[in-house]
């Protein structure tokens, strides 16, 4: 096998508002000589922690080696938007078959919240966990039939929900921006980073953590069973590796043509003052998630701050610039000024940028590569609590172990092969800029 070499590597923005709440840790050191390992994770979001965190339980004589390019636990698992969630909305026929389907995803993402809820309460993790549903809204009356669709299917498999409009709604989420909402009392809303610290705190001693460590390379092993992988300033060879770097498979040259990463953008408020939030009525927190692809993420938050993530995009170099994201804090402004036009100014204390990693059918990776590789990622924006999950049972696939959990995920399909780059480029460009105008007023 020829030297895999990684063509782009993670590079953070410090701006994440919800990292900017942690306190202050510091890094471990990064790797600086050769080393030895029975298993090597590469990457350290909540699926590489999960993974290390089995791999613990399963070899405790073990040495495994925990392996990530920046601050551990500061990649897209503390940039995202916290919605845990077990059902999303389906834009498809709805027909016998394409229920049996949504049922097998919504069974796989729903064992991804229970897995969450466990393990924080298991770890005793405080991630602001808020177990009050989610809504789906929209702001146009062409979407208010998928909304009506979507409550028949969650009819259908039994999932409390219910929809609100007018003044109810109005009341509930302080804003008359919407004209229907669907809320599902399934799906918890958390602190991302929060999260993703609490599991980094909480990794076995057994699990060695080297910070910005970013393997710019690996290849096989010719003399032996095992591989290699080489880092800036050192080298480690193991016997097997599970790579865990979600939106950046693509550039580790795993399932390459058949995932795709994609930048978003959030920005966070400062907490509104009680004349703002008496200005909004004083809603009780929520969560709100567009019934339009494109469509812009929205939460209020316990502590009164607004988050809003509207914007998707296909970027070059992972990482952006502060100036950049001050041209994506825009459009935070505007998605901001247009549900809640009483609050004035500029409230933003912070924008950032994050990776998600998509397939064209919506499917995930959770697969061994080759004889002593596995790969676990892809979740298509939906990874807080498949990414707890994944990481667990990629775990047990690669150490020969069957779960019930891993039956379950193996029905799911798998991601289909994308054309080749650049058309894939301007395909999923093209795609972005439909979605956009489709989105425009609910962005
Ligand atoms: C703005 C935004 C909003 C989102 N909202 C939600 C939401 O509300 N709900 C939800 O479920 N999901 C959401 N997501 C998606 C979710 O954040 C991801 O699915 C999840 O973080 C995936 O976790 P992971 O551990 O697999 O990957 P990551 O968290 O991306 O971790 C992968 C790690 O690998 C490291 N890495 C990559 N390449 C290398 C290398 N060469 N060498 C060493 N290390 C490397 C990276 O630095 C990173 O830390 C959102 C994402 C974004 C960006």
């Amino acid at each position: 096998m020829k030297t895999k070499i990684i063509s782009t590597l993670p590079k953070n923005d410090n701006n994440c508002g919800w990292i900017k709440q942690l306190p202050s840790r510091t890094s471990q050191p990064s790797l600086a000589r050769e080393e030895l390992a029975d298993w090597v994770v590469l990457g350290a979001g909540y699926t590489g922690l999960a993974t290390a965190r089995q791999l613990s339980k399963l070899h405790p004589q073990a040495r495994i080696i925990l392996l990530e390019g920046q601050k551990a636990g500061e990649g897209s698992s503390a940039r995202n938007s916290g919605f845990l969630v077990d059902s999303i909305l389906n834009e498809s026929h709805f027909s016998a078959a394409g229920l049996e389907e949504y049922r097998k995803k919504y069974e796989i993402k729903h064992a991804g919240v229970k897995a969450v809820q466990q393990m924080v309460a298991e770890l005793g993790i405080d991630c602001d966990l808020e177990a009050s549903g989610k809504f789906h809204c929209t702001a146009t009356k062409s979407n208010e039939k998928k909304l009506l669709n979507f409550s028949k299917l969650l009819s259908e498999l039994e999932l409390k929900h219910k929809i609100l409009e007018g003044e109810e709604l109005r009341q509930r989420l302080g804003s008359s921006y919407y004209r229907m909402a669907l809320w599902t009392a399934g799906g918890v809303m958390l602190q991302p980073a929060k999260l993703a610290r609490g599991m980094l705190d909480k990794l076995p001693e057994q699990v060695e953590l080297f910070e910005n460590s970013p393997v710019l390379s690996w290849r096989k092993l010719s003399n032996s069973e095992g591989y290699q992988l080489s880092t800036p300033s050192g080298q480690v060879s193991c016997k097997k590796l599970i790579v865990t770097v979600n939106g950046f498979l693509a550039s580790c040259g795993v399932k390459a043509n058949r995932t795709f990463p994609l930048t978003l953008t959030a920005g966070l408020t400062r907490p509104l003052t009680a004349g703002e939030d008496e200005a909004i009525g004083r809603p009780d927190s929520w969560g709100v998630l567009s019934a339009q692809s494109m469509g812009a993420t929205v939460r209020l938050t316990k502590d009164r701050r607004i988050l809003m993530r509207n914007t998707v995009e296909v970027w070059p170099s992972i990482n952006m610039s502060t100036a950049d994201l001050q041209t994506r804090k825009e459009n935070h402004i505007i998605g901001l000024k247009r549900r809640f036009p009483q609050l004035g100014g500029d409230l933003f204390e912070s924008s950032w940028s994050g990776t998600i990693c998509i397939s064209g059918n919506n499917a995930n990776v959770f697969t061994k590569v080759e004889d002593g590789v596995y790969a676990a990622g892809c979740y298509n924006a939906s990874g807080i609590g498949m990414g707890v999950l994944f990481g667990t049972e990629i775990a047990n696939l690669a150490s020969g172990e069957m779960t019930e959990e891993i039956r379950m995920i193996q029905t799911n399909s798998k991601p289909m092969y994308l054309p080749p780059q650049p058309f894939l480029r301007w395909v999923v460009g093209l795609r972005i800029l439909r979605d956009r105008l489709l989105a425009r007023h609910e962005q």
